[in-house]
């Protein structure tokens, strides 16, 4: 993402974010409540370069970021040489982790995957701004919240996308459609 021009125009990270309101909510991680199957079913299921984790489906509190390709390996590994990982393993992205009642899988910790602190925006900040963001932090993807709520993602793919159909259209046709 080069700083050859300057964007101007008066679009917000809400345009920009996915998912789009008519598409599926965000695909996300729960911190303490998801087990083994279920991360690898959303790694089947879907193909995103990586994962936000929240404290609760209900809460919607953003915890940190996961990347898909550090998810893989550690599952596989965990698998394979971790007494006790079956797939009703419950996966903790918490710092301490509950008691387990006798007999019930071993849990799998894996915090240490996490970045603590993904960079935010609210879904009203310009996009000129975003732009600049992505620009001077060379970022690769960006969380979106409104009230402290995770709303969406917008991955430097999309900001160029968005810039390319920004210079292609006549920005007085955008502003007032
Ligand atoms: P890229 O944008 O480089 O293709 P991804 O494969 O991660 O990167 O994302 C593909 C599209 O899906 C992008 O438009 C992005 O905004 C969106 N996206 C990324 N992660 C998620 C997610 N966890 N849930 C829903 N949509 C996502």
């Amino acid at each position: 993402l080069e700083a050859k021009e300057e964007f101007t125009h008066k679009t917000l990270a809400m345009d920009v974010m996915r998912p789009r309101r008519s598409d599926p909510a965000l695909t996300v991680l729960t911190q303490d409540s998801m087990t083994v199957e279920d991360v690898e079913a959303i790694i089947n299921e879907t193909t995103y370069s990586g994962y936000p984790v929240v404290v609760s489906r209900e809460s919607q509190r953003l915890v940190g970021f996961v990347l898909r390709r550090d998810l893989v390996i550690s599952i596989e590994s965990a698998r394979k040489k971790q007494e006790g990982i079956v797939s009703s393993s419950v996966i903790y992205f918490t710092d301490h982790c509950p008691p387990l009642p006798p007999c019930s899988p071993s849990m799998l910790k894996l915090r240490n995957l996490l970045d603590l602190s993904p960079f935010t925006v609210t879904d009203q900040t310009p996009m000129e701004i975003v732009v600049d963001i992505f620009r001077k932090l060379g970022l690769r993807q960006c969380l979106v919240t409104h009230n402290g709520k995770l709303l969406g993602i917008i991955t430097k793919k999309d900001v160029l996308k968005h810039i390319a159909q920004m210079a292609n259209q006549d920005p007085d046709s955008i502003l007032f459609n």
